[in-house]
């Protein structure tokens, strides 16, 4: 699954807009994506300028 490093992550949003299931919300200063829903398509790991995402497992 798609892991945020949120020690990283300026939420620019650059993520939520590339994402084309549109799982990532920015909710009360933080990121969260929904996991069911994500296709790990990578399309948000790739775009992120200070790369704070990163799949795992
Ligand atoms: S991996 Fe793809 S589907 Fe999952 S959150 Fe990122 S952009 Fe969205
Ligand atoms: S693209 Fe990267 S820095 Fe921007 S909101 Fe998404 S995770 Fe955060």
């Amino acid at each position: 699954m798609i892991v945020i490093k949120n020690d990283l992550c300026d939420f620019c949003g650059t993520c939520v807009s590339v994402c084309p299931v549109d799982v990532i919300e920015l909710y009360e200063a933080r990121l969260v994506i929904d996991h069911e829903k994500c296709t790990e398509c990578l399309k948000c790991v790739k775009v992120c300028p200070v790369r704070a995402l990163e799949i795992q497992g």
